[in-house]
Parts: structure tokens; sequence; C-alpha cells
């Protein structure tokens, strides 16, 4: 929330779904827009999911935004538009886990009974004021439940909400992973880590196993007149859920596609050739590798984009539409590498005009847009 803001249950709720594995910078330049174009319960519920992603672009995960909305619905149809206080309640709202559930509690509705809300930014904080040191081997279970013995036994009777908020702020500005800023910490005088130099040493986490990787190919296709873009939408249920993306093959384990096996896939049939370099981007579970196709502007069917759930978005329309991180790079991807292929052959030719010693032209960019 930020400084000063009132504790409204809504937007309490609102603040903490967004900040979840999200830096604090991004959510400030997302939540005011939010709220702004719906500020309660009742206008979150009434909106149209799509309406909603789109709000959500470039905040990611978007299950979040699902969660969301079908919360918000819940909470008219069940709950009068509020959010409850109990936590049993809580919890059995569509996406509200542990962390949401407490971060509500002790921070909009100042219960001195609710379990901190711990997350990544206080697990970091309160290892690091108690100098927990962890084998790397530790379950992260018994982590856990000691950084919340540890976080229960600091949060007082009366506001531990303040407290909650208090050491959120100070694990995402001050205590940060890397190189924390002791010299400009509150609490360093308290603080074990800093006082015997481990601050920044401290083994806090298990070391993170490689995540599995996938493998895809995206059709790149642009309308010739003016440029506008072919996207088609994930379906609601699965990863990036409900999102835009280029049409692309299934995303698959073990085995990247050959081009021939991979056009099978693609959303009309042509002389489609694979564009240079590939795209690769983390989920939570895996990673997955894309490469890009395109195929010649004048076999581009005009009707395409009526149908199978695809559609032409402008270019300037880009920016305001749901597409996930994911889909943002694989457009940049396809349009810094088809311009760079359609300004290559004039460059050559300013080269063979040189070369015959005639005007000196300065070299072309690389638009990306
Ligand atoms: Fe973190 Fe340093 Fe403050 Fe300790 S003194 S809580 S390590 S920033």
């Amino acid at each position: 929330m930020p400084p000063g803001e009132p504790s409204d249950p809504y937007r309490v709720w609102v603040s903490e779904v967004m900040l979840q594995q999200v830096r604090v910078e991004t959510v400030s330049r997302h939540y005011a827009p939010f709220l702004e174009r719906w500020p309660t319960v009742e206008a979150l519920a009434a909106a149209p999911l799509e309406d909603v992603l789109r709000g959500w672009s470039g905040l990611g995960r978007y299950a979040r935004a699902h969660n969301l909305h079908a919360c918000a619905r819940l909470l008219v149809e069940r709950h009068g538009g509020r959010l409850p206080e109990e936590e049993a309640t809580l919890r059995a709202l569509p996406g509200v886990g542990p962390y949401t559930a407490a971060a509500i509690r002790a921070i909009a509705f100042g219960r001195g009974d609710a379990l901190p809300p711990v997350d990544g930014n206080v697990e970091r904080v309160v290892a690091r004021l108690f100098a927990l040191g962890w084998e790397p081997a530790t379950p992260a279970t018994r982590r856990r439940a000691e950084l919340r013995r540890l976080a229960s036994a600091l949060a007082p009777a009366t506001r531990p909400g303040d407290l909650a908020q208090a050491i959120m702020d100070l694990g995402a500005t001050v205590c940060v992973p890397r190189r924390p800023r002791c010299g400009a910490c509150p609490v360093r005088a308290a603080c074990a880590a800093r006082a015997s130099g481990v601050a920044d040493t401290l083994v806090l986490g298990a070391r993170r196993e490689p995540r599995p990787k996938r493998f895809a190919t995206a059709f790149w296709v642009s309308r010739p007149e003016d440029g506008a873009v072919l996207l088609r939408r994930r379906p609601l249920k699965g990863p990036l859920g409900g999102t835009l993306e280029p049409p692309c093959t299934e995303w698959r384990p073990r085995k990247a596609w050959r081009p021939a096996e991979a056009t099978r896939s693609a959303p009309f049939a042509a002389n489609w050739r694979r564009l240079p370099g590939r795209v690769q981007h983390a989920l939570s579970s895996y990673e997955v590798e894309f490469a890009v196709m395109t195929a010649p502007a004048l076999t581009v069917p005009p009707e395409l984009g009526n149908s199978g759930g695809a559609a032409w978005v402008r270019r300037e329309d880009l920016e305001g539409e749901a597409l996930s991180s994911l889909a943002r790079k694989l457009v940049r991807h396809a349009l810094t590498a088809t311009e760079t292929r359609r300004l290559a052959p004039r460059r050559r030719a300013r080269v063979r005009q040189d070369e015959a010693g005639h005007s000196v032209e300065n070299a072309g960019g690389v638009c990306p847009g």
C-alpha cells in the first residue's frame, strides 16, 4: 500500500495480489490506474474478464488477475461485496492463500490474532535479523516454520499490520537480496547478521534446481497494408490464460520443433521461414524456448483474423492489450528480426554505391516499430 493510503480491505487485497513476486516499482505504476478504473469490488466484479486482463498487462502471472476477478464476483454474490475477516472464509476465496489472508487480516482489519504475513521479503529480513543461516539441504517447510515462529514473536498485539507493512517495505527497499543497504537500515542496531558481518553471505534459501525446458515455434504474421499483427487469445485455463499471443505450436518438452513439423500448426499454408535467434522465457515451473517463423507478406490470406479466435491488432494498440511478457518478447524479437531482414538489402546497396565512389549515406539503424 502506498504510504498514507487508508487501509480499505479491497485496496489492501489488490495491492497484496499485485505485489506477489513483482517489484514494488512495477506495482506502483499499475496500482493507481487499476483502482481508478475499478475502485470497488462491485466495479471489478461487473467488468468483463478481457478488460481486467488488459488492465493487468505488465504485471505478469495472469492467473492472479483471473482469481482477482473471480473472487470479486464471489464477494458480490455471497458476501455483499465485502472481504470477510475470518481466516477460513478468506482462504476459501479463489487465489487467497495463507499469505494474502494474513496480510488482509493484519493490515486491513488490524487483527492481533492474525498470523503474520510472511512472504519472501519478510523471510529474508527475519532471517537476517536473527542471523539464521541454513544448510542448503534444510527443507523449505522447516525454514518457513522457524521464520513464521520468529515473525509471530515480533508482531505486537495492537496494529500488527503496521509492523507487517514495515518489514515488507524494509525487505523490498533496504534489506534487498543482494548487497543489503545496512548503513541506511533503521533496525541495524538490532540486526544479528549485520553485527556478525554476514548480512550479505547468509544462506537464505535452498539452491534452485534448473527449471525443465519446453519448446515451441511462434508464427509472426503482419498484415501487408498496415502492419497490424495477428494474435490469438490463449485458453482461459492453463498458463497465461486469456492473454494474447502470436499463434504458435504446442509447448512440448524435450525436443525443439523442426520447421517442417512446426508449420503443420501454422495459421495458413505458406513458405514459412525461420527468423534468426530464439526467445527464452522463464515461467514459474519451467522455461520455454521459442523459434519464430514468418511467411512472405503476399501470401497472407486477407480473411485471416476473422475466425479461429485470431484477430488483427494494430501496432499502436499493442501496448494497451493483454499481452504477457512472453508475448511481448516474441513481438519485439519478430519486429527486430523482420526489420533487420528488410533493411539488409538496402544496406548492401549502399555499400555497393560507396565502393563505386558515389555519395556516402549514413548507415540505418534497426527500427523496432
Ligand atoms: Fe537487513 Fe542490513 Fe537491516 Fe540487517 S541491518 S535488516 S541485514 S538491511
